[in-house]
């Protein structure tokens, strides 16, 4: 098909999604529990976004004539990669679809997904909506199903060309090795996170808060770049702790079909890993300021917690809690802080608060890590990068940079007479 009717297909699928995105929206929150606000403002216009964005590029992939020495002409092609399998998790169905879509889908590839177990519902729809805008039957493949199975068979399968996988680390390296013993193909990973969110104490402490508020509780906390170390310095650190406990005490809690900002968690299973985590954070002696405990007497809710007095070294500052958990650690000088926000496995993501603009640009040059917000978090856009440094992924997802995980190039030299001007 010609490229740029790739893009109208594209831009097709994006109408009816909005089309229908009432009814997506609340087909979400049935099956993930994020308020159905959220998931109508945020997921459908994720995903909206980004295939719109894709759309455009669809006619604009190409490659490149290149001068090189001797009678030759030389060009490049950027090929489709070929069938491309697509794993994604549960804390954002429909957005992480529509990343995994978008590049696939302009640069000319077909698609084998496989959501989530615990939310296919939100996909699965967007396939009538495939076949309503029109794209030829076998380009996009929906395979639900749960990881060791379905997963492990995109991961392994010789006609799979490229697996992008958006998950768990432990599951990333799985899904690395099965391309290492099968057939080698591509692979790109969207993992976990451990973000340090740095405030220094000439931020405007209201503004900081907030938006470490909503950089953790967002979502749940059930989000792969929440800002969950939250460093303060030590001269406004009493304060920030006060003001972000009470913020995280007035968080609404509660049925996600209701006007509330926090719904369940996703499953037991992470509730069970939560709880423990809570657990933990109060054995090692970190200072619980609200929350810590189960809300209500049914389901997976938990209360909006704000641990302060978090040191380095313990569990809830080390591992990904991936729930509505805030741990808020005190440092002096902007070295201390640096090397303390490196210290960890992962790379995603970070935050920086300061009105000292030389200062925020020399903390984020230092941090290794695939973002990096200054006075703001978690502003992720369809044209801008995202991914890992460390072990929080391999490659690039939205923006042009994902393209490139998307073809192949392919160097045509062609022996003339003599050689052009
Ligand atoms: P997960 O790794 O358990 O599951 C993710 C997906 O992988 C699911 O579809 C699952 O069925 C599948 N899977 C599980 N085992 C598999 C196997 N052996 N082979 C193939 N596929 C398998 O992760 P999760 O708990 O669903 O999601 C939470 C994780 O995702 C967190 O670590 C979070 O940080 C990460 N995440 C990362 C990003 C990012 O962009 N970096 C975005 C969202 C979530």
């Amino acid at each position: 098909m010609n490229a740029s009717k790739r893009g109208l297909l594209m831009n097709k699928l994006a109408d009816l999604i909005d089309r229908d995105r009432k009814y997506l929206a609340e087909l979400e929150t049935l099956d993930n529990g994020k308020p159905v606000r959220n998931a109508y403002l945020g997921d459908c216009q994720g995903i909206i976004n980004v295939l719109r964005y894709y759309a455009g590029w669809a006619d604009k992939i190409h490659g490149k004539t290149i001068p090189i020495d001797g009678a030759f002409m030389c060009y490049t092609r950027h090929e489709p990669v070929g069938v491309c399998g697509q794993i994604i998790p549960w804390n954002y169905p429909m957005a992480m679809a529509g990343w995994k879509f978008g590049p696939a889908l302009a640069c000319g590839n077909t698609i084998v997904m496989k959501p989530a177990e615990q939310t296919p519902l939100s996909v699965l729809y967007i396939c009538s909506l495939i076949i309503e805008a029109g794209f030829p039957p076998g380009v996009v493949n929906v395979v639900p199903g749960y990881g060791p199975t379905a997963g492990a068979a995109v991961a392994r399968h010789p006609d799979i060309d490229k697996v992008a996988f958006t998950g768990s680390t432990e599951v990333g390296k799985i899904i690395m090795a099965a391309a290492g013993e099968t057939n080698l193909k591509k692979v790109t990973l969207e993992l976990g996170g451990k973000s340090p969110h740095i405030i220094f104490d000439d931020a405007d402490i209201d503004e900081a808060v907030k938006n470490a508020h909503e950089g953790l509780f967002a979502n749940h906390g059930q989000n792969c770049c929440a800002g969950s170390r939250v460093y303060v310095q030590d001269t406004v650190y009493d304060e920030f702790v006060a003001k972000s406990a009470a913020l995280a005490e007035k968080r609404v809690v509660g049925d996600p079909f209701t006007n509330v900002q926090q719904g369940p968690q996703i499953d037991q299973e992470q509730f069970n890993k939560i709880m423990g985590l809570i657990e933990s954070g109060k054995e090692q002696g970190a200072t619980l300021k609200c929350g810590g405990k189960r809300f209500g007497t049914q389901g997976f809710f938990v209360e909006p917690t704000v641990f302060a007095d978090v040191k380095d070294d313990m569990r809830i500052a080390r591992e990904e809690i991936f729930g509505p958990v805030m741990q808020i650690l005190k440092f002096s000088t902007i070295d201390e802080v640096i090397e303390r926000a490196n210290d960890t496995q992962y790379g995603l993501a970070a935050g920086v608060h300061t009105k000292d603009m030389k200062r925020a640009l020399h903390v984020s040059n230092h941090i290794r890590a695939g973002s990096v917000w200054i006075n703001t978090y978690d502003y992720v856009t369809a044209q801008t990068p995202f991914g890992g440094y460390k072990m929080s992924g391999i490659g690039r997802e939205l923006g042009p940079y994902a393209l490139e995980h998307y073809t192949e190039v392919k160097t045509v030299t062609v022996a003339l007479d003599s050689k052009a001007a």
